[in-house]
């Protein structure tokens, strides 16, 4: 038995019994959460001091490309239209088996950092089976809790330098699943996953279901992933492109929606849409940074409230942006008391703020965890409940002199303020340093890594590639052009 015991933390635990309880000790056994009280004993049992530091549950990202860390910055300044071009028909290609695995051992690295114990790697990157292998592995080697999410999209299979036809590339993405992604996934399902007890789980990452001409291969790929029983069957929806807003209608005629789904962005979805959602089950994940620099709608995070459900948060692009649910959380709040205040009528602005910080808080943990369907297992600090553990610290230059700990976590933190983090019981960051693993190797194999894929990435006709997307998003030629951005608006 090991006993791990947290003492004079702030606490933040998100649960309702212990609300009243604004600091004390954590007994972890096991890999289970054992009490919470304000005065702990525990004989043999490793002491963390955690003076200064505040406890919360570990935040749960419900929609990362976690393959991606290996991409940093690339997508800054994209558009939904530039990361169509490049990420799906231009990086895929580029990553070697080595990468496939670095890119999501380090990916979930970096969300540990950073205070996520569980999160959702919708996986496109299913280039081989070997590629598939080592996704897997990444993220299994970190100790990171989560459902690996297939993607059963069809990723180019081209080699960076041959000669390609840019508009057969793009072709060949649309459709239906492959036949090697129904056996391979399967195999996946069966190799990695025989049970569905591990701290990682499988899921599928869809088609974009808005590309499919009709509801036909839309309810058949269903149907088949089903077959597989997977956590979560995980989709991009209603980003900002108005195509699919019928698919929650038509899937409800199908009767086909259901609580394993979980639908990422969902901005342009109706409230009718999130009322059949609420009635008949599936989840949202918003992810603030990609709604606010690619998406065509307001973020659905608070309509998803008013519907019923509880809303969650992911990171989403790490090829753009940081892998902290601390930024998310910010950026969400804000951008509802800003809405609140452009809209109060007559002239005035609001008496007071809605939407206190604690609230997010909330979304990024209980809510995430309800999400991914496990608001029994973690999501808050409960006696019980798996030890999924942060302590981060308060009283640092930026954060110290607070008041409020919990708007503290919230508005002030960032990922080198966590100082510790558990995960299933396993500390995983201890005094501020990824436990087990030796960055500097990390650092250097991530270097050799993105210099590999930059080379390959030149050696591909980018402008070719961009001229020959026009045409799908109704773009006028050359108008996409870097000196023409802005000229014409995309349809939607
Ligand atoms: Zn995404």
């Amino acid at each position: 038995m090991k006993k791990t015991l947290i003492k004079n933390a702030m606490l933040a635990t998100m649960d309702p019994s212990t609300h009243d309880l604004t600091s004390g000790d954590i007994l972890i056994v096991d890999d289970r959460i054992e009490r919470i009280a304000p005065v702990i004993e525990a004989d043999e049992a490793e002491i963390v001091d955690a003076a200064g530091m505040i406890a919360s549950p570990g935040f749960v990202d419900t929609h990362r490309h976690v393959w991606q860390s290996l991409l940093r910055g690339v997508a800054v300044n994209w558009s939904l239209f530039e990361y169509m071009v490049e990420m799906r028909t231009m990086y895929p290609v580029c990553y070697q088996i080595e990468d496939a695995y670095l890119g999501n051992h380090y990916g979930a690295l970096e969300a540990i950092n950073a205070g996520v114990t569980t999160l959702v790697d919708h996986s496109h990157l299913q280039v081989s089976a070997e590629h598939s292998d080592a996704l897997v592995k990444g993220l299994k080697d970190s100790g990171i809790r989560g459902i690996f999410g297939y993607g059963v999209y069809r990723n180019p299979r081209y080699t960076p330098g041959e000669a390609i036809d840019p508009s057969s590339v793009i072709a060949e993405i649309a459709g239906p699943i492959e036949k090697f992604h129904r056996d391979n996934a399967a195999r996946v399902r069966e190799e990695h996953f025989p049970s569905d007890d591990g701290l990682l789980r499988f899921g599928i990452a869809s088609s974009e279901f808005f590309t499919f001409p009709s509801m036909e291969p839309v309810l058949e790929e269903l149907a088949w992933s089903r077959t597989l029983e997977p956590a979560r069957i995980t989709f991009h929806a209603a980003i900002g492109i108005n195509d699919d807003v019928n698919v929650i209608e038509s899937l409800s005629n199908a009767g086909a929606l259901g609580d394993d789904l979980l639908l990422s962005h969902g901005n342009c979805l109706t409230d009718d849409d999130l009322a059949l959602i609420a009635r008949e089950g599936g989840w949202l994940s918003t992810t603030p940074d990609t709604e606010f620099q690619m998406s065509g709608a307001f973020p659905v995070l608070e309509r998803v409230v008013k519907s019923g459900r509880p809303p969650s948060l992911g990171v989403d692009i790490v090829s753009a942006f940081n892998g902290d649910m601390f930024t998310q959380m910010r950026l969400m709040l804000q951008a509802i008391r800003f809405r609140d205040n452009e809209l109060t009528t007559p002239g005035g602005l609001p008496s007071s703020a809605r939407f206190p910080a604690a609230k997010m808080l909330e979304y990024a943990t209980l809510g995430g965890a309800a999400c991914v369907g496990l608001e029994n297992v973690i999501g808050s600090l409960t006696p019980g409940k798996k030890a999924d553990v942060v302590l981060t610290r308060l009283d640092a230059v930026n954060t110290a002199a607070l008041r409020d700990p919990v708007a503290a976590l919230v508005f002030y933190a960032n990922p080198n303020d966590v100082e510790y983090v558990w995960i299933d019981g396993v500390v995983r960051k201890r005094v501020g340093r990824l436990e087990g693993e030796s960055w500097d190797s990390v650092q250097r194999r991530v270097q050799e890594a993105r210099d590999g894929i930059d080379d390959r990435f030149a050696k591909i006709d980018g402008r070719a590639m961009r001229r020959a997307w026009e045409p799908v998003w109704g773009l006028a030629p050359g108008s996409s052009e870097p000196e023409a951005r802005g000229a014409e608006k995309v349809r939607g």
